[in-house]
């Protein structure tokens, strides 16, 4: 689960790492107010009008505006609320602004980058600074790696004195900014093991003109499957930032992740649906969602599975792939007629159903008056929707 940056700021504060700070507002009527509390509380003269979205590279994309005054804060406010903002990470379509940041504006000296995140080959959290932030990581990781330092974090140890002294030292830091520096990237760590983070980016992290070591911007990304054990976390989730339809599928506790495809997939099994997946692409055509229906499959799940598969417009043809271990086939069947009865189905539906009752399945299905494509076997199911789904 991802998170705003207005809300990581509020982390990270929590934390004692300095951050660069503001007021947060959803709606145009809260801006004066908004400009007027970061000049009280913070002290601010200027300020920095920053895109709320779950997505980087705002700043290229116009979602961050430096304003000299208070009243280009507002106009600056007044643009970014409500804009369709367009980053190398949103996507061609963009994503609608619906929360803005008014922060203190600070005088930045230099711009660093620094994060933790896990390092899968090596089984060890890594923490990793750079010389050359504000930018896209991802440029320098390409173009210069060399300039990405890592400290790989043992378990239990945390970020030892002598890590954090080498990776201040890797970004020339000295005397009291290297001090603080060090206090940061401690603290940092342990907020990202105590929240169970998948990543924590501060890009970035800055030197002022003052000498202060600042969080400028912060990208944090949870773990799911540790989310129960943060209940104020869980509740930071914007699901306005997530696909309406992944949405969706998670209330009926199916895994369903959307692509781009043309063949709707509906598979038991994690593993079943990757392989569909493949097969769909080695016969020519291209999947238009993952989705695993899990174990206990019944005409309910069937029938949100469709719902979901189908609110999909690129979805040209459908294909069911389930294997009958823990669930029956004719039970799935069953679930197949009511769902295309019920939801007036207008793309060709391909069946194979293996396993449990699978005879049983097949005649439940040639003795219905829907119209079902059978298929026998795994190819020949493929083969038949990608067909089928070039019309
Ligand atoms: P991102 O583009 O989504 O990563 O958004 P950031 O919050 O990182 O902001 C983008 C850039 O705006 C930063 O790298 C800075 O160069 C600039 N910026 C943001 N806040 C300030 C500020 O207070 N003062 C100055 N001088 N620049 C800022
Ligand atoms: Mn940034």
């Amino acid at each position: 689960m991802k998170i705003h940056e207005y809300q990581a700021k509020e982390l990270l504060k929590g934390y004692g790492i300095p951050i660069q700070d503001g007021v947060t507002i959803e709606n145009l009527d809260q801006a004066e107010a908004a400009v007027d509390r970061v000049h009280k509380e913070f002290g601010a003269d200027q300020y920095v009008v920053k895109a709320q979205i779950h997505a980087g590279g705002r700043g290229k994309g116009g979602g961050v505006k430096f304003s000299t005054t208070r009243e280009s804060a507002l106009e600056n406010i007044q643009n970014i609320l409500g804009m369709t903002l367009v980053t190398h990470q949103t996507g061609a379509e963009g994503r609608l602004v619906k929360k803005v940041m008014v922060a203190e504006a600070l005088d930045i000296k230099q711009e660093f980058y620094a994060a933790i995140t896990l390092d899968r080959s090596k089984g060890l959290d890594v923490f990793m600074v750079s010389t050359e932030g504000g930018m896209e990581i991802e440029e320098v990781a390409k173009t210069s790696p060399e300039k990405i330092v890592r400290e790989a974090i043992i378990p239990g140890f945390g970020l030892r004195n002598f890590q954090a002294r080498n990776l201040v030292l890797a970004l020339g830091l000295e005397g009291a900014a290297a001090k603080q520096a060090r206090g940061i990237f401690k603290k940092l760590y342990q907020l990202y093991r105590e929240l169970d983070c998948s990543i924590v980016e501060i890009n970035p992290l800055i030197i002022t003109d003052q000498g202060d070591v600042v969080a400028l911007d912060a990208k944090f990304n949870f773990d799911d499957n540790a989310l129960y054990l943060h209940s104020d976390i869980a509740k930071m989730r914007d699901l306005d930032e997530e696909d309406p339809a992944e949405v969706e599928a998670e209330k009926f506790n199916l895994n369903y992740i959307k692509l781009d495809g043309s063949v709707g997939c509906m598979v038991n099994g994690a593993g079943l649906a990757m392989a569909t997946m493949d097969i769909i692409n080695q016969v020519g055509g291209s999947p238009a969602n993952f989705l695993d229906v899990g174990g206990g499959a019944n005409v309910e799940t069937v029938k949100n599975g469709f719902r979901i598969i189908l609110s999909d417009e690129n979805v040209k043809a459908v294909l069911i792939n389930i294997f009958g271990g823990i669930v029956r086939c004719d039970r799935i069947a069953n679930g197949i007629i009511e769902a295309v009865k019920e939801l007036d189905l207008n793309v060709p539906v391909v069946v194979r159903l293996e396993g449990t009752n699978a005879e049983m399945a097949k005649e439940i299905l040639a003795n219905s008056d829907v119209a079902i494509i059978s298929a026998d076997s795994f190819a020949d199911a493929a083969n038949k929707v990608v067909e089928a789904a070039k019309g």
